[in-house]
């Protein structure tokens, strides 16, 4: 089963990445991390998009594209994935359809800015462990300090309000056209078209595991990819 999480960042694609990765044993490809990784060990490609992702724009599709078919090439990826992040623009979109890369499934995450903008800005990360904290809805203990080590929390760079906007109008400009992309196809019922499935992700997100959960259960995708 290959599955595409579209929407905005904020929109609680990644948390919802997981339940399907356990509930349906497939990998996640998140760009995002991929990218991230790449910083944190100073490759070439991280040294390259830090300030890029930093100022919240994206990488370039020359990038991306292979990027993602080398991680998509790899064993554990034969009998499909999540992607999280991937497509983000309509060329990354033709690249999969024209690879013969059928989707079966793209789950499209709504939300407004503003929810986004309240959700992203409150968070804080402690940069050792990845634990996350939100300023109102999961504070730490004692403010600025993670629960368990007592170490500073951070504000990632691309988390700052401004940069969220930018984000945010980036996602509007470049991502949100894939909305209609997807739609329209699944709608043609041509041959290989995927499903297309909206969801209000302004619901909490054990409701959302819920509704996806429907939706998949009885689901068969037996494609038994080569
Ligand atoms: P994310 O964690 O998915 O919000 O991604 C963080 C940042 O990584 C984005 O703001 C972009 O700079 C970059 N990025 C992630 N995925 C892509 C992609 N598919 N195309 C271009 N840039 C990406």
């Amino acid at each position: 089963m290959r599955i595409i999480l579209l929407g905005a960042p904020g929109a609680g694609k990644g948390t919802q990445a997981h339940f399907l990765q356990e509930a349906y044993q497939l990998p996640i490809i998140a760009t995002g991390d991929m990218l991230r990784a790449a910083v944190a060990k100073k490759t070439e490609l991280g040294l390259a998009a830090k300030a890029i992702m930093d100022a919240g724009q994206l990488i370039p599709d020359n990038i991306m594209i292979p990027l993602v078919r080398e991680r998509i090439s790899q064993s554990d990826c034969k009998k499909g994935y999540i992607f999280d992040g991937f497509p983000r623009t309509l060329p990354q979109a033709v690249s999969l359809r024209e690879a013969g890369l059928d989707i079966d499934l793209v789950i499209n995450f709504v939300i407004p800015d503003e929810v986004i903008i309240a959700r992203l800005s409150g968070r804080r990360v402690h940069p050792g462990s990845g634990r996350i904290y939100h300023l109102e809805h999961s504070p730490p203990k004692v403010a600025n300090q993670d629960d368990l080590t007592g170490e500073a929390l951070i504000q990632r760079e691309d988390d700052k309000e401004q940069v969220v906007r930018h984000r945010l109008n980036v996602y509007h400009e470049l991502t949100e056209p894939l909305v209609n992309y997807y739609k329209t196809w699944a709608e043609s019922e041509q041959a290989h078209a995927p499903e297309f499935f909206t969801l209000d992700a302004t619901q909490d997100v054990q409701r959302i595991q819920e509704q996806l959960h429907q939706r998949l259960g009885g689901a068969s995708y037996e494609h038994g990819y080569a």
